[in-house]
Protein backbone atom coordinates (compact mmCIF):
# COMPACT_ATOMS: atom_id res chain seq x y z
CA UNK A 1 0.00 0.00 0.00
CA UNK A 2 1.10 3.53 -1.31
CA UNK A 3 1.94 5.64 1.60
CA UNK A 4 -0.81 8.11 0.02
CA UNK A 5 -3.46 5.89 0.64
CA UNK A 6 -2.48 5.27 3.85
CA UNK A 7 -2.32 8.55 4.88
CA UNK A 8 -6.01 9.06 3.63
CA UNK A 9 -7.39 5.96 5.77
CA UNK A 10 -5.69 7.27 8.23
CA UNK A 11 -7.20 10.42 8.20
CA UNK A 12 -10.67 8.90 7.00
CA UNK A 13 -10.40 6.62 10.41
CA UNK A 14 -9.70 9.63 12.75
CA UNK A 15 -12.04 12.01 11.36
CA UNK A 16 -14.71 8.58 12.00
CA UNK A 17 -13.69 8.69 15.19
CA UNK A 18 -14.52 12.61 15.70
CA UNK A 19 -17.91 12.06 14.14
CA UNK A 20 -18.53 9.22 16.65
CA UNK A 21 -17.92 11.07 19.28
CA UNK A 22 -19.89 13.40 18.31
CA UNK A 23 -22.55 11.07 17.81
CA UNK A 24 -22.33 10.10 21.32
CA UNK A 25 -22.96 13.59 22.25
CA UNK A 26 -26.42 13.32 20.43
CA UNK A 27 -27.26 10.08 21.81
CA UNK A 28 -26.87 11.99 25.42
CA UNK A 29 -28.41 14.94 24.77
CA UNK A 30 -30.94 14.99 22.05
CA UNK A 31 -33.48 13.43 23.88
CA UNK A 32 -33.00 15.75 26.87
CA UNK A 33 -31.33 18.69 26.44
CA UNK A 34 -31.62 20.20 22.66
CA UNK A 35 -29.40 23.45 23.59
CA UNK A 36 -26.17 22.57 24.74
CA UNK A 37 -25.02 19.97 21.65
CA UNK A 38 -23.03 22.45 19.90
CA UNK A 39 -21.73 24.74 22.45
CA UNK A 40 -22.09 22.78 25.85
CA UNK A 41 -18.85 21.62 27.28
CA UNK A 42 -18.36 17.40 28.44
CA UNK A 43 -18.60 16.34 31.38
CA UNK A 44 -19.53 13.02 33.19
CA UNK A 45 -22.86 11.90 33.35
CA UNK A 46 -21.95 10.01 37.08
CA UNK A 47 -20.25 13.40 39.02
CA UNK A 48 -21.13 15.92 36.23
CA UNK A 49 -17.29 16.64 36.48
CA UNK A 50 -16.76 19.43 32.93
CA UNK A 51 -13.97 16.71 30.85
CA UNK A 52 -10.55 18.39 30.48
CA UNK A 53 -9.54 18.29 26.64
CA UNK A 54 -7.48 15.54 27.44
CA UNK A 55 -9.95 13.02 28.47
CA UNK A 56 -12.18 14.21 25.51
CA UNK A 57 -10.43 12.08 23.09
CA UNK A 58 -12.17 9.83 21.03
CA UNK A 59 -10.29 6.58 21.64
CA UNK A 60 -7.46 7.65 23.57
CA UNK A 61 -8.59 9.07 26.33
CA UNK A 62 -10.98 5.44 26.93
CA UNK A 63 -7.83 3.65 26.65
CA UNK A 64 -5.55 6.14 28.99
CA UNK A 65 -8.30 6.41 31.72
CA UNK A 66 -8.48 2.67 31.61
CA UNK A 67 -12.39 3.31 30.99
CA UNK A 68 -12.88 4.76 34.27
CA UNK A 69 -14.03 8.94 34.65
CA UNK A 70 -10.62 10.83 36.04
CA UNK A 71 -12.40 11.95 39.36
CA UNK A 72 -15.92 9.92 40.67
CA UNK A 73 -13.92 6.53 38.73
CA UNK A 74 -17.25 5.23 37.40
CA UNK A 75 -16.95 3.07 34.27
CA UNK A 76 -17.98 4.72 30.73
CA UNK A 77 -20.18 3.03 29.02
CA UNK A 78 -18.37 1.01 26.52
CA UNK A 79 -21.15 2.26 24.20
CA UNK A 80 -19.01 5.14 23.83
CA UNK A 81 -15.75 3.48 22.37
CA UNK A 82 -18.01 0.98 20.82
CA UNK A 83 -19.79 3.83 18.30
CA UNK A 84 -16.27 6.08 18.21
CA UNK A 85 -14.49 2.18 16.31
CA UNK A 86 -18.11 1.75 14.69
CA UNK A 87 -18.24 5.27 12.94
CA UNK A 88 -14.21 4.91 12.32
CA UNK A 89 -14.43 1.56 10.44
CA UNK A 90 -17.25 2.12 8.61
CA UNK A 91 -15.68 5.16 7.06
CA UNK A 92 -12.83 3.42 6.02
CA UNK A 93 -15.06 0.74 4.47
CA UNK A 94 -17.05 3.01 2.85
CA UNK A 95 -13.91 4.86 1.52
CA UNK A 96 -12.40 2.26 0.25
CA UNK A 97 -15.56 0.43 -1.57
CA UNK A 98 -17.05 3.58 -3.23
CA UNK A 99 -14.89 6.07 -4.85
CA UNK A 100 -17.01 8.92 -5.07
CA UNK A 101 -15.80 11.11 -1.46
CA UNK A 102 -18.84 13.05 -1.86
CA UNK A 103 -21.26 9.17 -1.59
CA UNK A 104 -18.91 8.51 1.20
CA UNK A 105 -19.67 11.34 3.20
CA UNK A 106 -23.59 10.96 2.36
CA UNK A 107 -23.81 7.03 3.50
CA UNK A 108 -21.24 7.86 6.54
CA UNK A 109 -24.04 10.20 8.01
CA UNK A 110 -26.65 8.26 6.87
CA UNK A 111 -25.11 5.10 9.11
CA UNK A 112 -24.75 6.85 11.94
CA UNK A 113 -27.99 8.69 12.04
CA UNK A 114 -29.30 5.20 12.06
CA UNK A 115 -26.96 4.01 14.80
CA UNK A 116 -28.06 7.07 16.95
CA UNK A 117 -31.69 6.30 16.47
CA UNK A 118 -31.04 2.79 17.64
CA UNK A 119 -29.45 3.84 20.78
CA UNK A 120 -32.17 6.63 21.60
CA UNK A 121 -34.55 4.49 20.79
CA UNK A 122 -33.46 1.43 22.85
CA UNK A 123 -33.39 3.67 25.90
CA UNK A 124 -35.97 6.42 26.08
CA UNK A 125 -38.44 4.82 23.25
CA UNK A 126 -38.88 7.30 21.11
CA UNK A 127 -37.10 8.83 17.83
CA UNK A 128 -36.60 12.66 17.57
CA UNK A 129 -38.14 14.00 14.97
CA UNK A 130 -34.48 16.22 13.84
CA UNK A 131 -33.35 12.58 13.16
CA UNK A 132 -36.38 11.31 11.38
CA UNK A 133 -36.54 14.54 8.96
CA UNK A 134 -32.98 14.17 8.29
CA UNK A 135 -33.34 10.69 7.05
CA UNK A 136 -36.55 11.68 4.97
CA UNK A 137 -34.47 14.97 3.18
CA UNK A 138 -31.21 12.79 3.02
CA UNK A 139 -33.86 9.73 1.16
CA UNK A 140 -35.26 12.37 -0.82
CA UNK A 141 -32.38 13.52 -2.18
CA UNK A 142 -30.86 10.87 -3.21
CA UNK A 143 -33.06 9.85 -5.84
CA UNK A 144 -31.06 12.67 -7.67
CA UNK A 145 -27.89 11.43 -7.47
CA UNK A 146 -27.58 9.69 -10.51
CA UNK A 147 -23.30 8.94 -10.38
CA UNK A 148 -23.98 7.17 -7.04
CA UNK A 149 -22.52 3.42 -6.95
CA UNK A 150 -24.61 2.39 -4.41
CA UNK A 151 -28.29 2.83 -5.44
CA UNK A 152 -31.12 1.15 -3.46
CA UNK A 153 -33.52 2.55 -6.00
CA UNK A 154 -33.63 3.94 -9.19
CA UNK A 155 -37.18 4.94 -9.46
CA UNK A 156 -38.64 8.01 -8.31
CA UNK A 157 -42.01 7.45 -8.31
CA UNK A 158 -41.42 3.88 -6.60
CA UNK A 159 -39.40 5.99 -3.74
CA UNK A 160 -42.02 8.24 -3.01
CA UNK A 161 -44.93 5.46 -3.14
CA UNK A 162 -42.34 3.88 -0.37
CA UNK A 163 -42.18 7.14 1.86
CA UNK A 164 -45.90 7.95 1.35
CA UNK A 165 -46.66 3.30 1.89
CA UNK A 166 -44.72 3.35 4.62
CA UNK A 167 -45.57 6.27 6.72
CA UNK A 168 -49.33 5.24 6.36
CA UNK A 169 -48.87 1.89 6.91
CA UNK A 170 -48.06 2.40 10.18
CA UNK A 171 -49.99 5.50 11.03
CA UNK A 172 -53.26 3.18 10.03
CA UNK A 173 -51.74 0.32 13.04
CA UNK A 174 -51.61 3.16 15.63
CA UNK A 175 -54.38 4.54 14.32
CA UNK A 176 -56.27 1.05 14.63
CA UNK A 177 -54.77 -0.05 17.90
CA UNK A 178 -55.96 3.46 19.81
CA UNK A 179 -59.16 2.81 18.31
CA UNK A 180 -60.28 -0.79 19.46
CA UNK A 181 -58.02 -1.19 22.21
CA UNK A 182 -57.16 2.01 23.13
CA UNK A 183 -53.19 1.52 23.24
CA UNK A 184 -50.33 2.71 21.83
CA UNK A 185 -49.14 0.15 19.40
CA UNK A 186 -46.03 2.42 17.96
CA UNK A 187 -45.04 5.68 17.54
CA UNK A 188 -45.17 8.26 15.50
CA UNK A 189 -41.51 8.32 15.25
CA UNK A 190 -41.89 4.94 13.86
CA UNK A 191 -44.13 6.16 11.17
CA UNK A 192 -41.38 8.55 9.96
CA UNK A 193 -38.44 5.79 10.53
CA UNK A 194 -40.40 4.04 8.08
CA UNK A 195 -41.17 6.78 5.59
CA UNK A 196 -37.42 7.71 5.63
CA UNK A 197 -36.87 3.48 4.58
CA UNK A 198 -39.49 3.21 2.20
CA UNK A 199 -38.18 6.30 0.29
CA UNK A 200 -34.38 4.78 -0.24
CA UNK A 201 -35.85 1.68 -0.93
CA UNK A 202 -39.09 1.64 -2.84
CA UNK A 203 -42.58 0.71 -2.25
CA UNK A 204 -41.36 -2.55 -2.85
CA UNK A 205 -39.57 -2.92 0.78
CA UNK A 206 -42.30 -1.69 3.18
CA UNK A 207 -44.05 -5.21 3.21
CA UNK A 208 -40.63 -6.84 4.13
CA UNK A 209 -39.32 -4.18 6.31
CA UNK A 210 -42.48 -4.82 8.46
CA UNK A 211 -42.67 -8.39 8.48
CA UNK A 212 -39.39 -9.07 9.27
CA UNK A 213 -39.47 -5.98 11.82
CA UNK A 214 -42.25 -7.80 13.66
CA UNK A 215 -40.28 -11.00 13.87
CA UNK A 216 -37.08 -9.00 15.39
CA UNK A 217 -39.30 -7.24 17.56
CA UNK A 218 -41.09 -10.26 18.94
CA UNK A 219 -37.40 -12.00 19.34
CA UNK A 220 -36.17 -9.15 21.34
CA UNK A 221 -38.89 -8.45 23.63
CA UNK A 222 -39.94 -12.64 23.92
CA UNK A 223 -37.49 -12.97 27.30
CA UNK A 224 -38.73 -10.36 29.26
CA UNK A 225 -42.34 -11.30 28.20
CA UNK A 226 -41.64 -14.35 29.84
CA UNK A 227 -39.51 -13.65 32.57
CA UNK A 228 -41.46 -10.80 34.16
CA UNK A 229 -44.99 -12.43 32.50
CA UNK A 230 -45.41 -8.92 30.82
CA UNK A 231 -47.91 -8.47 28.14
CA UNK A 232 -47.49 -8.00 24.60
CA UNK A 233 -48.34 -4.42 25.27
CA UNK A 234 -44.96 -3.26 27.08
CA UNK A 235 -43.54 -0.61 25.52
CA UNK A 236 -41.54 -2.06 22.84
CA UNK A 237 -38.30 -0.02 20.88
CA UNK A 238 -39.92 -0.54 17.07
CA UNK A 239 -36.87 1.40 15.53
CA UNK A 240 -34.04 -1.30 16.04
CA UNK A 241 -35.69 -3.87 14.50
CA UNK A 242 -37.25 -1.43 11.41
CA UNK A 243 -33.66 -0.87 11.19
CA UNK A 244 -32.42 -3.91 11.35
CA UNK A 245 -35.02 -5.32 8.64
CA UNK A 246 -33.89 -2.52 6.74
CA UNK A 247 -30.29 -3.70 6.64
CA UNK A 248 -31.13 -7.38 6.23
CA UNK A 249 -33.62 -6.22 2.43
CA UNK A 250 -30.46 -4.38 1.39
CA UNK A 251 -27.94 -7.32 1.67
CA UNK A 252 -30.23 -9.91 1.39
CA UNK A 253 -34.08 -8.64 0.28
CA UNK A 254 -34.20 -10.17 -3.02
CA UNK A 255 -32.96 -13.77 -1.77
CA UNK A 256 -35.03 -14.25 0.48
CA UNK A 257 -38.24 -12.49 -1.66
CA UNK A 258 -36.91 -15.05 -4.17
CA UNK A 259 -36.90 -17.93 -1.62
CA UNK A 260 -40.69 -16.97 -0.23
CA UNK A 261 -42.15 -16.60 -4.00
CA UNK A 262 -40.87 -20.20 -4.64
CA UNK A 263 -42.75 -21.79 -1.63
ZN1 LIG B 1 -17.24 11.12 37.02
Amino acid sequence: MSQEILFYQVTIFIMGLILGSFSNVLIYRLPIDKKGILTGRSFCIFCKQKLKWFDNIPLLSFINLNGKCRNCKKSISFRYIFIELFSAISFVLLYIYLDNIFEVVFYQIILMILMIIIFIDLKHFIIPDELNFTLIFLALIHNFFTDFNLSFNDNLFQSIIGGLVGYSVIWSIIFLYDKLKNIEAMGMGDAKLMAALGLFFGWQSVPFVLFFASIIGLIFVLPSILRTKKNLQTEIPFGPPIISAAILYFFKGEIIIGMIIKY
